[in-house]
């Protein structure tokens, strides 16, 4: 570019206008952009999110405390301690998951043969402290009640490729 033609350019704000007209094109276009919490972008059924543990319809825990999961954890994250019932029927007495170590796999979820222990859609489960990650029975138990919708429908989309 000449030194007239950079001279004119900046006399007439050539620069600035070229700059204008880039922006108002963006303005009406869809946006790239989500607006994050606000606004989530879609996530697979098989989404790895935190962990929980489900419930069948009438409230019984599915898991029977079978441990195949604790045993094909590659992290050793879960902790399992199970004893029988009056009924007979065997139940966890402890079911622990060290969120620190987990490696979201899905090993686990993959391994239960009643689809007790799954990975669910929440992402958002920072915590401030390490001991926050320490999950227990109780707290896997909570998840699966609070998210056990969105699991199921999660789990029924996945069903014709497992
Ligand atoms: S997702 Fe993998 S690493 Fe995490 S608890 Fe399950 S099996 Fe272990
Ligand atoms: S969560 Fe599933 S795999 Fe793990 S102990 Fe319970 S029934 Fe077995």
């Amino acid at each position: 570019m000449s030194i007239i033609q950079r001279g004119l350019r900046s006399l007439f704000l050539g620069e600035l206008l070229s700059g204008m007209s880039l922006t108002f094109r963006y303005m009406f276009k869809p946006k790239a952009t989500l607006n994050y919490p606000y606004e989530k972008g879609p996530i697979s059924p098989r989404f790895r999110g935190e962990h929980a543990l489900r419930r069948y319809a009438n409230g019984e825990e599915r898991c029977i405390a079978c441990k195949l999961c604790e045993a094909i954890c590659p992290a050793q994250a879960i902790t399992i301690e199970a004893e029988p019932r009056d009924d007979g029927s065997r139940r966890t007495t402890r079911y622990d998951i060290d969120m620190t170590k987990c490696i979201y796999c899905g090993f686990c979820e993959e391994a239960c043969p009643v689809d007790a222990i799954v990975e669910g859609p929440n992402f958002e489960f920072a915590t401030e402290t390490r001991e926050e990650l320490f999950y227990d029975k109780a707290r896997l138990l909570a998840n699966g009640d609070r998210w056990e919708v969105e699991i199921a429908a999660n789990l029924e989309k996945d069903a014709p490729y497992r």
